[in-house]
């Protein structure tokens, strides 16, 4: 099977903690190049921008956009008009329609579109989802709280506007409700905390309900000091399950059932190889359009400033 050849495009923090090493494990790809305004990467031609890259390599096959979110539409769409397949961090637009854009596109150029959610690949939420496909689901409470002093120094972008704020780590606890939920999640009311500095909000509570009417309670916090708390917990008719540490491990009714470390990227690379070959596109947005509800019907708090 062809290598393909792929591009990283925004040299951050996750593209090297998570992506280099990624595709570095999957014989399915090779790095032949990055573009990033300030940031390069030892062993490979380094650009500015990816048309500064695409003028310089162009046969590429593939491009791993790994940006802040704000602009990931102008690389996504640049890319895939070159016929690139394109791999989209989380998450995949600043908005829906930026999105559906882009989905768009690829079918015209008949290439691949991968709208990753990373979490989803977590050890426990396949399990998660097989287990609740049979119960009666009662009752839903996300809790997800982190400090982002610790997990997203000086990243100013998260709190201008369509950084997301405290959505930007939330987003994955969504994508993994909108995953293991047996029917559509809905919003029905919102409180966002705003700090009075700060264009996107710090802190939220979420009420939801799934199809059957279960409430789905979210609290979602971006300054908890310490350890971080990503749990899901859902009661059901016939017993109790937690989903921990962002869907690494499950336990039901206090039993372990899943414990194990970390392959979400390697398996992101995976299915991103299979969708290449077989030009298909794999983009839900659920979780994103959790968000972007959250930002239309939610009551607005302002917050003491935010001090990095
Ligand atoms: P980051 O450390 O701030 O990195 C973003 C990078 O984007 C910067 O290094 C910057 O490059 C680059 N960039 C800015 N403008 C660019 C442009 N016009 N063209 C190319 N590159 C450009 O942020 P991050 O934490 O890696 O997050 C990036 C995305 O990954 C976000 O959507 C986030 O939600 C997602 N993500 C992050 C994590 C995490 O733990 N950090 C985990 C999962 C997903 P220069 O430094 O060269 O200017």
């Amino acid at each position: 099977m062809k290598q393909l050849r792929i591009a990283i495009v925004g040299m951050g923090k996750i593209a090297h903690d998570q992506h280099v090493p990624a595709i570095a494990a999957n014989p399915a790809f090779k790095l032949v190049a990055v573009a990033s305004p300030h940031h390069q990467h030892p062993g490979v031609p380094s650009f500015h921008s990816l048309n500064e890259l695409l003028h310089a390599v162009p046969d590429i096959d593939a491009v791993s956009v790994c940006t802040p979110p704000q602009l990931r539409y102008d690389i996504a769409w640049h890319a895939l008009n070159h016929r690139k397949h394109v791999l989209l961090e989380k998450p995949p637009g600043a908005t829906l329609s930026e999105v559906q854009s882009l989905v768009e596109l690829a079918e015209r150029r008949n290439v691949t579109l991968f709208a990753t959610w990373h979490s989803r690949e977590a050890a426990a939420v396949e399990a998660a989802r097989g287990w609740l496909a049979s119960r009666r689901i009662q009752r839903v409470r996300v809790t997800w709280k982190e400090d982002v002093r610790v997990w997203h120094p000086g990243q100013a972008w998260i709190w201008t506007a369509g950084g997301l704020g405290v959505f930007d780590p939330a987003i994955n606890a969504l994508s993994i409700l909108t995953a293991i939920m047996p029917g559509a999640v809905m919003l029905r009311e919102a409180t966002l905390r705003f700090p009075a500095n700060c264009e996107t909000p710090c802190a939220a509570r979420l009420l939801m309900n799934d199809e059957s009417g279960a409430a789905i309670d979210a609290d979602l916090d971006f300054l908890q000091p310490g350890a971080p708390t990503w749990d899901i917990a859902i009661d059901t008719d016939t017993g109790h399950l937690l989903l921990s540490k962002g869907g690494s491990t499950m336990y039901v009714d206090g039993h372990s059932i899943v414990e194990s470390t970390d392959h979400e990227y390697p398996r992101l690379y995976s299915h991103f190889a299979q969708l290449a070959r077989e030009r298909r596109i794999d983009v839900d947005v659920s979780p994103l359009r959790l968000v972007a509800d959250a930002f239309l019907i939610g009551k607005r708090v302002t917050t003491a400033p935010f001090v990095e």
